[in-house]
């Protein structure tokens, strides 16, 4: 498939292009069509699936058609949970909106920094990416109006409402005309988000990528059983024995994530902690020492995790397992992204070894296992 098979404009087309996309991933083939149509979507699809731009283009599509609109009426509005995805997102329409022969004007705001500079610039603006706090904050300053409002987006439906943002979101599809465009996206599903479903998209086209089907073919995984008590010093043996620029740790809980950070710093190697119990600013500060290089090993719980797009990660390290296979496959898929190859590494202490097999039954793939004092002697 071609993304010249999908419909879009020549100028969208020259913008992929330039963007260096070569072809669609599957949720843009399923989902670019029907959005050109004007259809409201359901797409399930995880994070790493090339969802935003599945969702950015046929906006882009439609906006360049229109004339800029007047004032702070805003035509398309995109509702995410954190400020790192509204940066991102953000991120993927303006990466876009560079090559095309008018300039779309792109807005992320969210809570945890000042609201005056944001209500200065939000004029004019066309794709507004909200946190729904924040969001509401801005309406009642008479910041902005809803009532133009021919899009909305509802990126990772199912944490906006596990974050508790339901009663701001149903707030704010009542200040929407009646008449528009909507789409819905979540990783998961359950009875909270097909309230939210049924109230928001009218005859859904359902376009579904399964988290398992996102197949982690190219990241070379493997695990090594190690004792619960050698668990830390293999850790940083493990670190210590390669040249990865940034590795990604994963913990089940906060408490063993600070714990791991103060271990590895304590034995010299700079660590950084990301987890729901940090601020934004830390957070964000985290997240941006962790990216740029300044900090090579961050340790991050699933939740916060979530979302979190780092291009080319070399390695992601299971400390401990996720409780699901859906959330296993998650983590991996953090490196090895669009396409570029990386490796995944998981302890596995004996506790831990049927949980293992669960994991790599569902994913339909077995993964070497190691014994720890082999550990640097396989080929
Ligand atoms: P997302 O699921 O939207 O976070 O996207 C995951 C990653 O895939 C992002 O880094 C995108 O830039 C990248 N990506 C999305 N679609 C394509 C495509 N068709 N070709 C190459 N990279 C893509």
């Amino acid at each position: 498939m071609n993304f010249s098979e999908l419909g879009l404009s020549t100028e969208i087309l020259s913008a992929i292009s330039r963007a260096k996309y070569e072809s669609p991933y599957p949720i843009q083939t399923q989902s670019i069509p029907s959005l050109l149509k004007g259809k409201d979507i359901l797409g399930l699809a995880p994070t790493g699936s090339g969802k935003t731009a599945a969702f950015i283009l046929p906006i882009l599509d439609r906006l360049l058609t229109k004339k800029e609109p007047e004032g702070r009426h805003i035509p398309v509005l995109i509702l995410v949970p954190t400020r790192e995805l509204a940066v991102q997102v953000a991120e993927v329409a303006e990466n876009f909106s560079r090559f095309l022969p008018r300039k779309i004007k792109t807005m992320a705001v969210f809570g945890g920094v000042s609201i005056n500079p944001q209500m200065i610039k939000l004029n004019r603006t066309e794709i507004l990416i909200a946190t729904p706090g924040r969001l509401i904050d801005l309406l009642g300053r008479n910041a902005l109006s809803l009532s133009k409002v021919h899009t909305l987006v509802l990126d990772e439906a199912d944490k906006v409402l596990n974050m508790g943002f339901r009663e701001e979101v149903e707030h704010i599809l009542e200040l929407l005309p009646q008449k528009r465009q909507n789409l819905l996206f979540s990783a998961t599903m359950d009875d909270e988000v097909r309230v939210l479903i049924d109230k928001m998209l009218q005859d859904p086209v359902k376009v579904q990528i399964e988290a398992e089907n996102f197949s982690p073919d190219e990241i070379e995984q493997k695990a090594y059983r190690v004792s619960l008590e050698s668990k830390g010093p293999f850790l940083r043996t493990l670190i210590n024995s390669g040249d990865w620029k940034q590795i990604l740790v994963f913990t089940s809980s906060i408490r063993t994530a600070d714990n791991v950070v103060g271990k590895l710093v304590k034995n010299g190697i700079e660590a950084i902690a990301f987890h729901g119990d940090k601020s934004q600013g830390a957070r964000t500060e985290a997240l941006a020492r962790f990216k740029s290089g300044k900090t090579r090993v961050l340790v991050a719980t699933d939740l916060a995790a979530r979302g979190i797009d780092i291009l080319h990660l070399p390695l992601v390290i299971n400390y401990e397992l996720p409780r699901s296979p859906k959330d296993y496959i998650h983590r991996i898929g953090r490196t090895g992204r669009a396409g570029s190859t990386g490796e995944a590494i998981s302890l596995i202490t004996p506790e831990e070894m049927h949980h293992f097999k669960v994991i790599q039954k569902k994913m339909g793939k077995w993964v070497k296992l190691t014994h720890e004092e082999d550990f640097g002697k396989e080929e």
